[in-house]
């Protein structure tokens, strides 16, 4: 279904059941593909964040979702999926108009957060609570209840997968959520309260709170009605969110920054290896927050493993976003392309070696958007900016390794740990070196498989905290433990 922008109007928020405006407060939402206005879209400002967490504590409280059983709960999830998949075209759409990647990626994007629904659902109506040994003449049993109010802040590289991952469990854990997505990629949160509502969720159970993360989304987590918060972003910014949470006393999930390392051993299928290799960095022009951003080739077959890199990777077609065949679309904001320009003029200034890209696409066609060419650098020092600092953008770092010992040194000599990638025939040795890297997630001979029913989050700077699976619904959920007296 086409999406034609309304431009008279700006897109107000979802509060308690109600769509509501505000007249000044507004922001724009910009396609990042050809550089013109998508929407604009109201901003809350502190006394709408009042009215977004009076009207969820107001229906957390109210029977009619307090009292829901896990089944009704799980038979809800199930209609908003069906609402997703009903709304998909839509949804990829406008995911595409807002961050600008590629078609097939936000039809797959739609397609995995109605799934995570259905998951949770699930999850929801199976897991149980724990009847306890007894050391004495009583019963003891664990339950798990909601904290309440949480909100749930997510950024824009993939904003529909990140949402669903929040809310579903969320909502499945019995609580009320306030939904504060990123700037850059609002709609999709919005269509994602318009589908609940209309699934017959309760006015206030979901809300959608649109603005800037310094005002609305601080003010949100300083909030003292809001009890828990779910955050994916940048590791600086989770790090102001856990201050103010340690001031609180509430817990927080952290989904963070990466950098992340994918080995190839000498002994490694060379051709898979490349496909992994480019698949784990460009797709999504870069922008995903496990994308394997250090290379480590062992020394022996570095030279014409790079070589055969750099040709495959000089074919990448990056087009318009909705056209045939892209496999690159723009950066997701003019301003994102900027930062990652300075990121490899400082790698240029440092005296790295670009062996492909460095710059934007000549071509006229893409002139007007925020496109940047896939980039691969090399001969940098293990203390260079772009080998230690996330760019979050379509440039690969080239390091050479030894031995398993120097690949595992240099693998783990980072703040970040949120995921690797390991390219090997020999098992053993994979399952070695899965053991000994720091990361949340370790792919071996395959790049960015993820699975709803896998636990996912970082080690060290990336995060606290694991979404998905079982303990994505108790991230969301806290112990209570009972005694019956005999
Ligand atoms: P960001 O940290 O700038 O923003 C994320 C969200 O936080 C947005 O909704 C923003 O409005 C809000 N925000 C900003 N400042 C805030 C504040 N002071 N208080 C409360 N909320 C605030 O991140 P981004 O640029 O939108 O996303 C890119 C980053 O996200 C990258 O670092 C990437 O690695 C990370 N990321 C991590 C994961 C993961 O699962 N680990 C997944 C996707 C993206």
């Amino acid at each position: 279904m086409p999406v034609t922008p309304d431009l008279t109007q700006p897109k107000p928020m979802l509060i308690g059941g109600e769509w509501v405006r505000t007249t000044d407060a507004t922001f724009e939402s910009i396609n990042p593909a050809t550089g013109a206005l998508n929407f604009r879209i109201c901003a809350a400002d502190d006394s709408l964040v009042d009215h977004a967490v009076g009207s969820a504590w107001a229906a957390v409280r109210n029977p009619v979702w307090r009292d829901q059983l896990p089944h009704q709960r799980a038979a809800m999830l199930r209609r908003i999926a069906d609402g997703i998949d009903a709304s998909a075209e839509k949804m990829a759409r406008l995911q595409m108009l807002e961050n600008g990647k590629v078609w097939a990626e936000c039809k797959a994007q739609v397609a995995s957060a109605s799934a995570t629904f259905r998951y949770f659902a699930a999850v929801c109506e199976t897991v149980s609570g724990e009847v306890t040994p007894s050391r004495g003449n009583y019963l003891s049993m664990t339950k798990y209840e909601p904290y309440g109010v949480v909100a749930a802040i997510t950024p824009w590289n993939s904003p529909m997968t990140m949402e669903a991952q929040k809310v579903a469990p969320a909502l499945a854990a019995g609580n009320a959520v306030i939904l504060k997505p990123s700037e850059v990629t609002s709609s999709t949160a919005l269509e994602l309260g318009r589908i609940a509502l209309e699934a017959g969720l309760a006015p206030g159970i979901l809300n959608v709170l649109t603005g800037l993360g310094t005002t609305v989304g601080k003010r949100l987590v300083e909030h003292p009605g809001v009890r828990m918060v779910s955050f994916t972003g940048g590791t600086a910014t989770g790090r102001v969110i856990a201050h103010i949470a340690a001031e609180k006393l509430i817990p927080v999930a952290l989904e963070l920054g990466g950098k992340s390392p994918h080995v190839v051993f000498a002994d490694a299928d060379q051709e898979a290896a490349i496909d992994g290799v480019i698949g784990g960095i460009f797709e999504g022009s870069g922008q995903s927050c496990v994308a394997g951003s250090r290379l480590y080739v062992q020394k022996s077959i570095a030279q014409s493993f790079v070589e055969k890199l750099v040709s495959r990777a000089s074919r990448l077609r990056i087009a318009l976003p909705d056209s045939q065949g892209a496999q690159m679309g723009p950066i997701a904001t003019f301003a994102h392309r900027s930062r990652i320009e300075a990121m490899v003029d400082s790698a240029r200034a440092e005296g790295c070696e670009v062996l492909l890209g460095g710059h934007r696409p000549d071509h006229e066609s893409l002139a007007a958007g925020a496109y940047y060419l896939p980039t691969i650098l090399a001969g940098l020092k293990p203390d260079a900016r772009v080998v230690r600092e996330e760019i979050f953008g379509p440039v690969l770092c080239v390091l050479e390794f030894e031995d398993e010992d120097d690949l595992v040194q240099q693998a783990n000599d980072s703040v970040y740990g949120l995921a690797a990638g390991i390219w090997t025939a020999d098992y053993k040795r994979a399952w070695r070196v899965a053991s000994r890297l720091e990361a949340g997630t370790v792919w071996i001979n395959t790049y960015k498989q993820l699975s709803i029913s896998s636990s996912f989050g970082g080690f060290k700077e990336s995060g606290i905290g694991r979404e998905k699976g079982v303990s994505g619904l108790r991230l969301y959920q806290q112990a209570k433990s009972i005694y019956f007296g005999m």
